[in-house]
């Protein structure tokens, strides 16, 4: 999500490059040359067309992603057919009461987990609250702390303090490098970013959940910043926990509904601590006592966002035939394209990359450390290169490979450059 900035005024289209830009000289002469012939060989290239999209280089899909096409149609259908004329009946006929769990099936394969174990319904937020208090529930009492990442997303960490202090634990901020080693006796589970929403640093799945469970530990990971742009490997890693928004690299519109992930040998022991009447073994028996459902749906808690789980559900389509390796495979490909552009083409120690440069440590972004940020974005965005900033002085670039083009990495780094470049003497 962006903080509010003033409207982006109209902004040139691709022909841009032959405008101010021309000025970078035989540099951006060769990068385009290497875009266009990186594009033509692009096996995710017929992809973008799924997509709603303009002249904007839009590099802001890690916090919403695009409008895929199918998305209004079949809105349309759910406003106009399902809920307009079959109204109650679609709870039944039109799979509504199941489709948490059906989209959440869609999801798994994306994240690496086999059918059954994800289901689909809240924010991620609300998910975190549920993964950590059901973690802790599974936990024997002498386990009495929560290793949260000290530099998670802010939502991560006031969840884990709350959640510990209704369950008489404490939480104990690490780095996320050293949650692997922190991990001990005391330690009841640990929540992890699978990639740092700030830097862009990619975490060591396998590994850590390895640790924690070598420890006596749960693993619970948000994938909000992975999933949809890099294998994620839930199963194969053994991951316990796990949350995600949809919103982002899932493309699934504003406030979609989130997931979670239980792994299936540990959805028995699932108590929920917000056990609602969607999560009932029997939920039409409408009993006095609570039993809960068995599996997948035992995460949910009321009524689903039936709108906007559905608009997910059309969202999900653009994923026919996609491999996630080979997005992985783009990902790298484009984000390495975009640091080599920005080093070409723009004057040393305007800006600083943060996002490690080693691919394995690398998620789908790159964020810029760069004076006056906000102002910088604002700027960008007014041509038509929309990333967002983070305080004090990051620039960060979303780079999602189902409809980035290397073309558009280049662009970015040619606007980037005409931005910051110091104004000639005299002019000022
Ligand atoms: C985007 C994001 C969230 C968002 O949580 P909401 O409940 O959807 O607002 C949470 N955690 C991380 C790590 C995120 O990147």
């Amino acid at each position: 999500m962006s903080e509010p900035t003033a409207a982006a005024a109209p902004h040139p289209g691709p022909d841009a490059l032959t405008g101010p830009d021309a000025a970078a000289g035989p540099a951006a002469a060769s990068l385009a040359d290497r875009a266009a012939a990186l594009d033509a060989a692009d096996p995710l290239a017929s992809v973008r067309d799924r997509f709603v999209l303009d002249d904007t280089v839009y590099l802001d899909g890690n916090s919403l992603g695009a409008l895929p096409a199918g998305v209004l149609p079949r809105l349309a259908d759910v406003v106009g057919r399902e809920w307009g004329e079959l109204r109650i009946r679609s709870w039944d006929e039109s799979g509504w009461w199941t489709a948490p769990e059906r989209i959440g099936d869609r999801i798994a394969p994306l994240v690496g987990a086999a059918p059954g174990q994800v289901v689909v319904g809240d924010s991620t937020s609300v998910n975190v609250f549920k993964a950590i208090v059901a973690a802790v529930r599974m936990a024997p009492p002498e386990r009495d702390q929560i290793l949260v990442d000290a530099a998670t997303f802010p939502t991560d960490g006031y969840i884990a303090q709350s959640a510990a202090r209704m369950t008489g634990r404490t939480v104990r901020a690490v780095p996320a490098h050293d949650v692997a080693a922190s991990a001990d006796g005391r330690t009841a589970v640990a929540l992890v970013n699978h990639v740092d929403y700030r830097t862009g640093r990619l975490h060591d799945l396998p590994g850590v959940t390895a640790a924690l469970h070598a420890a006596g530990a749960l693993a619970v990971w948000d994938l909000c910043h992975s999933a949809g742009a890099l294998p994620v490997g839930l199963d194969a890693a053994g991951v316990d926990l796990a949350v995600g928004c949809t919103y982002k690299y899932l493309n699934g519109g504003p406030g979609a509904p989130a997931y979670l992930f239980v792994r299936r040998d540990l959805q028995p022991r699932f108590d929920s601590p917000l056990p609602g009447w969607n999560s009932h073994a029997d939920p039409f028996g409408m009993a006095d006592r609570y039993e809960p459902a068995d599996g997948a749906p035992r995460g949910r808690v009321g009524t689903p966002e039936i709108l906007s789980l559905l608009a997910l559900d059309a969202a999900l389509d653009v994923w026919d035939g996609v491999a996630i390796g080979d997005v992985r495979t783009k990902s790298l490909a484009l984000t390495d394209f975009f640091l080599e552009c920005v080093a070409a083409l723009l004057p040393p120690g305007l800006v600083e990359p943060i996002t490690p440069a080693a691919h394995e440590e690398r998620g789908s972004q790159v964020s810029l450390r760069c004076e006056g940020a906000r102002e910088v974005m604002r700027e960008l965005t007014a041509r038509g290169v929309v990333g967002d900033h983070r305080r004090p002085d990051l620039l960060r670039f979303g780079f999602t490979p189902l409809y980035t083009r290397y073309a558009d990495a280049l662009r970015a780094a040619l606007v980037l450059a005409a931005v910051l470049r110091p104004a000639p003497e005299g002019t000022a």
